[in-house]
């Protein structure tokens, strides 16, 4: 995928859109749909939370291993792995069945499925994960810094990342106070 994103909101957006193109149309590699639905979602004529109701699909689904649809003795698996500095609540956490649950291990959605499987990582899933990092740039003001993006080379495989570097969420404090001070913040 060439694209280039030029801040951490373009590059969620997108992968949102092609999830919601998935819902919408039954496929995630829909170009068109997914460009229009970006373009809604860049413009702030949709956000993702509008659209996506993950949790509730979850209970809609019932108890089935999110990964591979499994039934039986499930654990409750993060996403974004405790270990990988994820947080430990309910939006973080999806039902898995033991194999998937240990199969998965340490990594993140994107790690795990890495190559041409990528786009096999269910939706609902996704959709999770994508809530939870974009909640978390959210929180350290690095959505939009061209800068980060820049410096990072932000790719989906490397987008829970966030979640480890301390550092990064020093710069973006500090460049939201001086938005603030400055009231260049829009
Ligand atoms: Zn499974």
């Amino acid at each position: 995928m060439p694209r280039i994103f030029a801040t951490v909101r373009e590059l969620i957006y997108w992968e949102y859109a092609k999830i919601i193109s998935e819902k919408a149309v039954g496929d995630r590699l829909n170009y068109k749909f997914t460009t229009f639905t970006y373009q809604k979602l860049i413009h702030g004529k949709s956000t993702p939370s509008s659209i996506l109701s993950e949790n509730q699909q979850l209970f809609l689904m019932g108890d089935i291993c999110a990964y591979c649809g499994a039934t039986g003795a499930l654990h409750w698996e993060h996403i974004v792995p405790l270990s990988a500095g994820g947080p430990d609540n309910i939006d973080n956490m999806v039902r898995a069945c033991a194999h998937c649950n240990l199969t998965k291990g340490a990594r993140d959605p994107y790690q795990w499925y890495l190559g041409n499987k990528i786009e096999q990582i269910p939706r609902v899933v996704l959709g999770k994960f994508l809530k939870v990092v974009f909640d978390k740039y959210a929180s350290q003001y690095l959505l939009d810094s061209t800068d980060y993006m820049q410096i990072h080379a932000v790719e989906r495989i490397t987008l829970s990342y966030i979640f480890h570097n301390q550092a990064a969420s020093d710069v973006g404090q500090k460049n939201h106070l001086i938005q603030r001070t400055t009231g260049s913040a829009q």
